[in-house]
């Protein structure tokens, strides 16, 4: 029986890097003073719906159970933890800062990089309009990618707001805007001009094309808000994008690029947006997508400022396993005993339960192996040491030591055996 299409198994050795992914975003996310949540793999459909209106379902797996309640398994987070804070949160003290991990699913056309099932970290800032709020997400998510091993990121920074307002000020309708937004979020200028035509004067296409074609420093931003001094709304929000960076200037060795073209393709999206790449994942090189949002009225709560963001772990590690260069390592140890009786093995099992205390991976031989074939598996599999006991161990209380990496061996006792400093 095949797996179904999109979703993958994984083996030790990439569980225990996708594991040290999770740890090193987790404590970053700690140390930034979030607070781990969870919410259920799955939801009432009416909950994905309302946050991204009725395509959605298009894009997701959508079942009834045995009741006939309509559930989808969740593609995202935001809208659960927006739930979660409207029914949980609201009298916890502002901002409040949570994170999350774990598998998220849409119907996707599965390639590398992209998968029906997939893993994100992420994290919400709720409660401030602030843009120090807006740079520290920012940050965390640079910070949450660092941590896990990877270097060289190409942070962009928009500002939806100033976008939709652009287009509303230009006389685009709500829902041709609605329609410009994905092909803006694609970068399909041909497409965007296609839908414009005919629509809204030749003279705006051109100011909208060259707008979210513009990229650049801080000074691009202030620019554009000389160049659009007749658009209130739009520059009041591009101020607003220039304080946000200038805040995140604070942040010690972040870079960014403004990109005024960033739509990030949904509608709930209202303030500073951000996209992390790495060029390396060629096509799917985007791992991070993030911004300010508002949804506290699908709760029926009005002014919950809110940002975040959301890190593709499954691109994470595959960026991660490209740019390591770690040669394989000896580590841990096998304890080998040379015969089964009670005394050996009662030895074998001390020292084995001695070193995994001190917190070194030890397995127990138990193919009743040969001594020499059990150490020449033990070096093939790049163990570090070899704990070697038979009865003459036993008797003199000791066990057995090999290095090996140097190949030297020695007794030692198994106080000293948790001193070895492997
Ligand atoms: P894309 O444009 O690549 O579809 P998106 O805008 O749909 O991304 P978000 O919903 O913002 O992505 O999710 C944040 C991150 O999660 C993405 O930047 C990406 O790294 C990762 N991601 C999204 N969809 C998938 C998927 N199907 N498989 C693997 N990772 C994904
Ligand atoms: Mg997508």
């Amino acid at each position: 029986m095949e797996r179904p299409r999109g979703t993958r198994d994984f083996l030790p050795a990439e569980m225990a890097r996708r594991r040290e992914t999770e740890r090193a975003m987790r404590r970053t996310a700690l140390e930034f003073g979030y607070g781990e949540v969870q919410t259920p793999t799955f939801e009432q459909t009416d909950l994905f719906v309302a946050k991204s209106g009725e395509a959605i379902v298009e894009e997701i797996y959508v079942f009834e159970d045995k009741g006939g309640r309509s559930l989808s398994l969740r593609p995202e987070l935001t809208a659960a933890v927006m739930r979660l804070y409207s029914t949980s949160l609201t009298h916890a003290p502002k901002p409040v800062r949570v994170f999350y991990m774990g598998p998220y699913f849409r119907y996707e056309r599965p390639q590398k990089g992209r998968y029906r099932e997939f893993f994100q970290f992420g994290a919400e800032l709720i409660g401030t309009p602030q843009p120090e709020g807006d740079a520290e997400i920012i940050a965390l998510a640079v910070r949450s990618i660092e941590a896990a091993g990877m270097e060289d990121l190409e942070v962009r920074v928009g500002h939806v707001g100033a976008l939709r307002a652009l287009l509303g000020s230009l006389g685009v309708p709500a829902e041709m805007a609605a329609k410009a937004f994905p092909l803006i979020d694609k970068g399909d200028i041909e497409g965007l001009r296609g839908l414009l035509m005919d629509k809204v004067e030749y003279s705006s296409i051109e100011l909208i094309e060259d707008y979210v074609s513009t990229t650049g420093d801080i000074a691009v931003v202030e620019g554009a808000i000389a160049s659009l001094a007749r658009f209130p709304e739009v520059t009041e929000a591009l101020e607003r994008l220039k304080a946000a960076l200038e805040q995140l200037d604070a942040y010690e060795g972040i870079g960014y690029e403004v990109d005024l073209g960033i739509a990030r393709g949904l509608d709930y999206y209202m303030g500073v947006v951000f996209e992390v790449d790495w060029q390396g994942l060629g096509a799917e090189k985007q791992v991070c997508g993030g911004g300010a949002y508002e949804l506290g009225q699908l709760f029926g709560l009005d002014n919950v400022p809110a940002t975040g963001f959301a890190i593709g772990l499954d691109r994470v590690d595959i960026a991660v396993s490209m740019s390591s260069q770690d040669g394989p390592v000896r580590e841990g140890a096998l304890v080998v005993p040379m015969d089964r009786d009670g005394e050996v093995m009662h030895l074998a099992v001390a020292a084995a339960e001695a070193l995994r205390s001190s917190g070194i991976r030890t397995e127990l031989e138990v193919m009743r192996r040969g001594t020499g074939k059990a150490l020449k598996g033990a070096d093939a599999r790049l163990f570090r040491w070899a704990i070697i006991i038979g009865s003459d161990e036993v008797a003199k209380g000791k066990v057995a030591v090999k290095d090996l990496d140097s190949g030297e061996q020695r007794l030692v006792s198994l106080d000293e055996l948790c001193d070895l400093g492997i």
